[in-house]
């Protein structure tokens, strides 16, 4: 089974991931957890391109076709082998990120992402995506933190640092949207509460959805 998380940054999609992925392995499931960009070497490489906060302009299509190169990546070295070995891949981010940072935040537009996937991934759709719906303000505050905390030498290490709040407004947008759009795999959760209150809500969500 094919599980997606997706969110702003900071809103606690990596926490929650994990949280989901101990209470699915004491199931006794074999889970394999990883990220996009990034999930393999390649596509740890494309991820420092994309997020390196020294490029001053990276156009949006390049940033696109980055995001889709590491996604091709991954699918092939990990998604695939792992759900042909049956066993449960959750995934912190997949094509909803593009569509709502570069199709929402960039203003790309849905049907280019959704034409993209398609001619990159075929098919391949998660079963199931926990949206963590939060507010702009909070969560990015929060992912900044985090950042400054990470960089070294001053030198914020995500270059999404520089985007101004609005930006995140649209990619909010855009995840609602996608949400309303397909109801049946796409599980929106209220992240504004705390953790110990999202959890017991997406593993309940996760078990009657997924059986
Ligand atoms: O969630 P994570 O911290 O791994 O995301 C890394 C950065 O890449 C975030 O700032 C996120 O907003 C950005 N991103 C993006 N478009 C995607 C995927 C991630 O802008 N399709």
């Amino acid at each position: 089974k094919f599980l997606t998380f997706e969110g702003l940054d900071g809103c606690g999609k990596s926490t929650q991931m994990e949280m989901l992925a101990e209470v699915l392995r004491r199931d006794g499931i074999d889970v394999v957890t990883t990220r996009e960009p990034g999930g393999t070497p390649t596509g740890e490489k494309i991820r420092s391109v994309i997020l390196d906060s020294k490029t001053r302009f990276l156009h949006p299509m390049a940033e696109l076709a980055l995001m889709f190169a590491a996604r091709a990546q991954h699918i092939a070295e990990i998604v695939q082998p792992s759900l042909e070995a049956g066993r449960w891949v959750l995934c912190d981010r997949f094509t909803d990120s593009s569509e709502a940072y570069q199709g929402g935040g960039r203003q790309m537009g849905s049907q280019l992402i959704l034409d993209m996937h398609k001619i990159v991934c075929g098919d391949l759709w998660p079963e199931m995506t926990i949206l963590m719906d939060s507010d702009p303000e909070a969560s990015v505050a929060r992912a900044r933190r985090r950042n400054r905390a990470n960089a070294t030498d001053g030198v914020d290490e995500n270059r999404f640092e520089r985007e101004k709040i609005e930006f995140f407004q649209r990619v909010r947008d855009a995840y609602n949207a996608i949400a309303d759009r397909e109801p049946q795999r796409v599980y929106k959760v209220d992240a504004r509460r705390s953790k110990d209150v999202t959890h017991p809500e997406i593993v309940r969500a996760v078990r009657e959805r997924m059986g």
